[in-house]
């Protein structure tokens, strides 16, 4: 750093977890940042005398664990307001309505308040990014919403499929209201490709721009070809559904004669900028060929659970990450947990196939790997000098952070949720202060969610889902 040089915001007296090429550790350490960047990280003494003049701002870490901001690399935003409504896979059998006929029912309106209430839990969370997957009919509402908030966010096209046969196979997928919505067609998906990659020509923003088909066989393989070209042509992730569960799966290998991976293999669209989400039921063929095209994976491991399919299929997570593919976290949406909460179920389903993942392995999931599998791994996912200076200033005196004896373990492991995060950091400036928003009124914006959910409850005439009757209403 030039001594001349001022910067706007000094956090030292932290304990930074870079992640790194090396994996270095600073502490006491110190990150100073400069616009939008990260101008230095490294041992305090060494960052403080490099400035020339005080910092702008300063943040006494008190000793804290200083780490990049963990990436949600695979939600659906409308699903923030289901909790408590919907269960996490399963339909309310009474109301007749499932959650594909809620996502249809979605208005602009609800979308920002979903993103709203995403971003903000995200935050508190240790999260600056999330993947919006492919499910946002309004995508500037939501990237509108999402910067309000000032979390990183990543949007495509909405519904991108030409075929939805497959569909009848996922009961709470599928929905008449959903397809009249989102037609499958080919011509339309066309049309559609690519539309939200203008986000990417500005240098410093904070929305990006991907491609994303739904997946899991809902593509024509013309489909397929052209958004993998378009992906390659504009250098973003192409980002599917795949392997998500075993009766959707066993349809595709009987109508392809082999599974889908080797389908999308056989098509050569598998490669380094290739995001296959779930990737829950995999054959050995389908592990070969994820490990050798360098594909990323976004596993969501409490859908895994929620499905019943820890039963049922052999985890192989793994086996992927030992065999050097990207393997990140995401969470589908929060409906029956909390964000965070994917990495204790990630521990646990891993675990139980025999092969618990270390805290570090599981740092480097929810941060360097999940950037990568944005398409966003030169830009954030690491304290390094020049990436965008987004990150978390842990907080040191929740009781969840006790006894303090391993930081990279609390970080991942025991403070989730609201336990996380004492300062957020995106893109270079403070969004969450002291543990509160200094953007939004967080209970207004709460209040506007709750608002938006009861409306929808009102209009999809939902039932009641509580059993216990309610006196005094
Ligand atoms: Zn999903």
């Amino acid at each position: 750093m030039n001594n001349d040089q001022t910067c706007d915001l000094l956090v030292h007296n932290a304990y930074v977890i870079s992640v790194d090429a090396e994996r270095r550790v600073f502490s006491p350490g110190a990150v100073a940042v400069r616009g939008t960047r990260v101008a230095a990280v490294g041992p305090e003494r060494e960052v403080i005398e490099g400035l020339g003049r005080r910092a702008a701002r300063t943040i006494d870490a008190r000793g804290a664990a200083v780490h990049p901001g963990f990436i949600d690399a695979h939600n659906h935003v409308v699903g923030a307001g289901c909790r408590g409504i919907f269960a996490n896979e399963a339909d309310d059998p009474a109301s007749g309505v499932n959650y594909a006929t809620w996502k249809a029912d979605v208005t602009s309106e609800d979308e920002a308040a979903a993103t709203t209430l995403t971003a903000l839990q995200l935050l508190h969370a240790g999260y600056t990014g999330v993947v919006e997957a492919g499910t946002a009919f309004d995508t500037g509402a939501t990237a509108d919403a999402a910067e309000a908030a000032g979390i990183r966010i990543c949007l495509s096209e909405p519904y991108l499929w030409d075929d939805v046969t497959v569909m009848r196979q996922l009961a709470s997928l599928e929905s008449r209201a959903l397809f009249a919505r989102a037609p499958p067609d080919f011509e339309r998906c066309v049309a559609e490709l690519g539309g939200e990659l203008h986000r990417n020509e500005d240098p410093d923003g904070r929305q990006h721009g991907f491609l994303c088909l739904y997946g899991l066989g809902t593509a024509s393989d013309e489909l397929v070809r052209r958004a993998d070209a378009l992906a390659r042509e504009h250098g973003v992730v192409l980002h599917q559904h795949e392997a998500y569960e075993i009766a959707s799966a066993r349809a595709e290998t009987g109508r392809l004669g082999h599974s889908r991976i080797a389908h999308l293999d056989s098509l050569g669209v598998l490669h380094a900028g290739s995001t296959l989400v779930h990737m829950n039921t995999l054959t050995d063929e389908d592990v070969d060929i994820v490990s050798e095209r360098g594909c990323s994976v976004v596993w969501c491991p409490i859908p895994h659970l929620a499905m019943g399919l820890a039963g049922k299929v052999e985890c192989r997570m793994p086996e992927l990450l030992r065999r050097g593919v990207n393997v990140t976290l995401g969470s589908d949406s929060a409906r029956s947990s909390a964000f965070g909460d994917e990495a204790l179920a990630a521990q646990l389903v891993a675990a139980n196939a025999g092969e618990p993942l270390a805290p570090e392995t599981i740092l480097e999931m929810l941060t360097i790997n999940a950037a990568r599998a944005a398409g966003l791994g030169e830009l954030t996912g690491s304290l390094e000098p020049g990436k965008r200076a987004d990150f978390v200033v842990t907080d040191p005196d929740a009781p969840e952070a006790f006894p303090a004896a391993n930081p990279v373990h609390q970080a991942v492991l025991t403070c989730r949720g609201q336990a996380h995060a004492r300062a957020v950091v995106v893109n270079g400036e403070v969004v969450i202060d002291e543990g509160r928003s200094t953007r939004l009124d967080e209970r207004e914006a709460c209040a506007a969610a709750r608002a938006s959910v009861r409306e929808r409850i009102r209009r999809l005439n939902l039932s009641d889902a509580m059993k216990w009757p309610v006196i005094g209403e």
